[in-house]
């Protein structure tokens, strides 16, 4: 008896498209994914991939900058030789798609470089051909907003996709927008020498995060020379030869080289069928998902940055593979967005996992749901970060009052997104304080601080209000 492979179509060569394409093809479907701008998607060619290459190299300047206080003589301040660096990002960006090109065509998936829409029920096209297929995943990601009187123009007025066709570092760079994306180029943008001034809407930086982590972050940027309008929005961008000017709502008007607009994405949604098969999408035009990534369409499933769940590569993955698993008849499991562990790359970074400490009960009146011990321990203390010279970072911990099992963390350090992993196991696994406490931290190491936190936890009884 010959079974007949399942055809498994996906719009988007992303992380929510081609981990996706991996798990289908592993399960013997016959999988086809339809890509337009190249494998791998914003994440590997625009976004993910080259903003973390580019802080690696503004990681690199801060040590060599900081290198007098370790004891070494260096001559005089770093520089940087921004053509390199951006070849060497853009380059690296490229080779990382054709890894998952070669990837892709050693499982056997197809592949059709070209725009795909969706044709009715069960079929795709892409560009001139159709495809009929048994399920399709949308995973078409999201585009830079762009604001109404600062539309960019490559130049000087820039989304961070354009940064890399830049051919010098912009000497007074404005930022306009401080959640993630502006913080981070913030950061690194300050670390390699531009003089760069941060424009936020809100009282802080980072307004979505862990209270504590934002406020030492916006003291770092501070201490940096960087500064910070914290309320503050940004009106009209305009530009002459030499330079922007962006104007803010009460009036007042900064002047730069450049500027970086980071104002949020908008779903890749429009114009490839979905109204027209009845795909349910919200009024963003964000795809309306449930927690198996199936649309309101049988058949149709949607993943990544077009279904605004939690942009985040490691999400978009974890969507795409869903949708298979459960159209390929797979046991599955729904996605679990409060295990996610996501970091923000600034310098230093902040890495997060599970409940956060503003969903916390604190006392009669407050809006918190979770009931959890909260104990932050600085990073001052530790003897590792002393000998690299770091001062400032935290642990936070986050234990059920009742069983001590951990709940959450902040890691506010250097490389906090690989010591986050410790957290994250402790909150998968449903491990307590105590379990954590008597687990093995090298001495000395950053992560020893994990582990000391948490025996603190064992021996700590909060005040009762
Ligand atoms: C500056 C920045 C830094 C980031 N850093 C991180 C990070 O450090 N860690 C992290 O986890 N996440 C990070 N993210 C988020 C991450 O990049 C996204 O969550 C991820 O790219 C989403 O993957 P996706 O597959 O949904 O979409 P994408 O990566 O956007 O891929 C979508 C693909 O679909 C293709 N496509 C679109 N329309 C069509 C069509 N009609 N036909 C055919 N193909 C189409 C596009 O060409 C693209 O290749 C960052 C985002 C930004 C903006």
């Amino acid at each position: 008896m010959t079974l007949t492979r399942r055809r498994i179509a996906i719009l988007g060569g992303g992380p929510g498209g081609y981990e996706a394409a991996l798990v289908a093809a592993q399960l013997g479907a016959d999988v086809t994914v339809v890509d337009s701008d190249g494998l791998g998607g914003a994440c590997v060619l625009t976004d993910c991939v080259p903003s973390k290459t580019l802080i690696e190299t503004s990681n690199a300047m801060t040590l060599l900058n900081s290198s007098a206080g370790l004891g070494i003589a260096a001559g005089g301040l770093a520089t940087v030789n921004a053509a390199r660096l951006y070849e060497r990002i853009t380059a690296l960006a490229r080779a990382q798609s054709r890894d998952i090109a070669a990837r892709l065509a050693a499982e056997g998936v197809k592949v059709i470089a070209a725009r795909g829409s969706l044709v009715g029920a069960g079929r795709v096209k892409a560009g001139d051909a159709e495809i009929e297929a048994d399920a399709i995943l949308i995973a078409t990601g999201a585009l830079p907003r762009v604001l109404p009187g600062a539309e960019p123009d490559g130049e000087r007025i820039l989304t961070w996709r354009q940064l890399y066709d830049l051919t010098e570092l912009p000497r007074d760079l404005i930022v306009v927008g401080s959640g993630v994306t502006g913080a981070e180029f913030a950061s690194a943008y300050q670390a390699l020498g531009s003089r760069v001034t941060l424009v936020s809407s809100r009282d802080r930086v980072l307004p979505q995060e862990d209270e504590d982590a934002a406020s030492l972050i916006e003291d770092v940027f501070r201490r940096s020379g960087m500064t910070v309008l914290g309320r503050s929005r940004a009106q009209a961008v305009s530009r002459d030869r030499d330079g922007v000017t962006v104007t803010l709502d009460d009036g007042r008007t900064l002047d730069g080289s450049h500027c970086l607009l980071t104002v949020g994405m908008i779903p890749r949604t429009e114009a490839i069928g979905l109204d027209e098969a009845g795909v349910k999408m919200d009024a963003r035009g964000f795809i309306e998902v449930d927690r198996v990534s199936r649309t309101s369409v049988p058949g149709v499933y949607a993943a990544g940055d077009c279904t605004g769940v939690l942009m985040l590569a490691s999400v978009a993955a974890m969507q795409g593979r869903i949708a298979m698993w459960h159209t390929l008849g797979e046991a599955v499991g729904p996605l679990r967005l409060g295990h996610v562990a996501a970091t923000i790359f600034t310098d230093p970074e902040i890495a997060t996992v599970g409940v956060s400490q503003r969903s916390v009960v604190t006392g009669a009146g407050t809006a918190g749901e979770v009931s959890a011990r909260v104990l932050k321990l600085p990073l001052a203390t530790n003897p590792r970060a002393k000998m690299a010279g770091v001062s400032d970072g935290f642990v936070k911990l986050l234990t059920s009052p009742g069983t001590g099992v951990v709940l959450g963390g902040v890691v506010v350090a250097p490389r906090a997104s690989e010591l986050i992993l410790a957290v994250s196991v402790a909150v998968e696994q449903r491990l307590t304080a105590e379990q954590l406490a008597r687990t093995f931290a090298v001495y000395p190491s950053l992560s020893g601080s994990i582990t000391e936190a948490a025996r603190k936890l064992m021996e700590f009884t909060p005040d009762t209000p």
